[in-house]
């Protein structure tokens, strides 16, 4: 028998918000008899993004399931203030980049022709459904009053498919990125987002004088901006309320990636429902099979906070020193406690033993978890 008659009532489950995690949550657990309700306040998901989605564990299998892939990416130029200080080619893509609303709003459909009810509306109060309530609301989960602001451009562009490019600005408190958007060669996604840069329109003209900077082509298909939760903490459940994606505080605070999060902390939240129908089983299963997840997520905090507190010349002199090691984990989004720790005791820079001390305050200052933190070797 089915789970989906096996369980009926019991196991329903309700998502508000079909983004990268909602959508997902609703495409898996329906594939495994869940009876889901998953709602949307927009019917069809546009919102902006760089639509890089690092490849690891099952993320493939969503981007191909999908049919969502554009292009891979293996070669990065890391610059700081407009000037390269680091260029990688990691061999082979780490990076895919896809149409983000055809992976949305596809696996939206996966989940509707396995019998998910898919609504149109706004969900805002999660603690009332019957059964299994799931936020997935991503930044708008909670107040957007210190979210940082964030736009970008479709735009045309002489660009190589393979190619990325991140300048980070550390007096504005963030980065340019460009990210081929095509896999011809002709289109970039261009976009900004700065901590120190909240007016909107100031952040639109600074990325349209990137564009003209770095493109000879001028010609604009899409632009659009949003939000992003770079200080919200780490939240998986509230009450009866269990969290996935960036609703959950899930997402890297110095790269603003949080597809891959959205996605594995979904699988994830899936696999201990099927697990247990206990809630607190549920959370403690949950919360154990993301703290993978939820360790990148406080390194990256971490890392935030260090050159938030050092300024802006030991923060540019800190990037620049930065070793090829590091850049490369965190491209491929592998800086863990451990990885950090062998970088800088392995680095002769003097900027990097300074990080040390820092690291080491900033936790101690923050909330910021430190088990899973060796200070001996920081
Ligand atoms: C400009 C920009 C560039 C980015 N670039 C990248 C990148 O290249 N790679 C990467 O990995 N990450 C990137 N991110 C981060 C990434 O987009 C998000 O972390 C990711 O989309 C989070 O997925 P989510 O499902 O948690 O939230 P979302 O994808 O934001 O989905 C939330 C959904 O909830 C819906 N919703 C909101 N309120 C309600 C409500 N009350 N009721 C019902 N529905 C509601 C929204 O309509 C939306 O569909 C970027 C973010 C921005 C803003």
């Amino acid at each position: 028998m089915s789970r989906r008659s096996d369980n009926r009532g019991r196991h329903d489950i309700t998502v508000a918000g079909l983004g990268v995690a909602g959508s997902t949550l609703a495409y898996q657990a329906s594939r495994h008899g869940f009876k889901v309700a998953g709602y949307d306040v927009a019917p069809i998901y546009r919102k902006a993004c760089g639509d890089v989605v690092s490849v690891r564990g099952e993320t493939w299998r969503i981007v191909k399931e999908t049919g969502s892939m554009l292009t891979g990416v293996k070669k990065f130029s890391i610059r700081v203030g407009g000037a390269e200080v680091a260029y990688i080619d990691v061999g082979g893509p780490v990076w895919v980049v896809v149409d983000k609303s055809k992976l949305v709003n596809t696996l939206r459909g996966l989940a509707a022709s396995l019998g998910a009810s898919i609504f149109r509306g706004k969900l805002s109060r999660l603690d009332n459904v019957e059964g299994i309530a799931v936020d997935a609301r991503g930044p708008y989960s909670r107040g957007l009053e210190d979210a940082v602001i964030t736009f970008r451009v479709i735009a045309e562009c002489v660009w190589e498919p393979d190619t990325a490019l991140i300048d980070f600005n550390v007096k504005n408190r963030g980065f340019y990125w460009v990210f081929p958007a095509d896999a011809d060669g002709r289109l970039v996604n261009l976009g900004a987002g700065f901590e120190k840069v909240k007016d909107g329109g100031l952040l639109r003209r600074l990325t349209l004088a990137y564009y003209r900077r770095v493109c000879d082509a001028r010609r604009i298909l899409d632009e659009r901006g949003a939000p992003i939760q770079v200080h919200a903490p780490i939240n998986l459940h509230s009450g009866k309320v269990l969290r996935v994606g960036e609703a959950g505080g899930l997402l890297n605070r110095t790269s603003g990636e949080g597809n891959r999060h959205a996605m594995l902390s979904s699988l994830a939240l899936v696999e201990a429902l099927r697990a247990s129908s206990d809630l607190n089983e549920i959370v403690e299963d949950y919360s154990r099979r993301v703290s993978g997840l939820v360790n990148e997520v406080n390194v990256s905090r971490a890392l935030l906070k260090t050159i938030t507190l050092i300024g802006r010349g030991r923060g540019e002199e800190l990037l620049v020193n930065a070793p090829r090691t590091f850049w490369v984990k965190w491209l491929k989004s592998e800086l863990t406690w451990d990885s950090l720790a062998r970088i800088v005791a392995g680095s002769p820079s003097g900027s990097l033993k300074a990080l040390k001390s820092l690291l080491v305050a900033s936790l101690r200052n923050s909330k910021t978890s430190i088990s899973g933190l060796p200070p001996s070797t920081l």
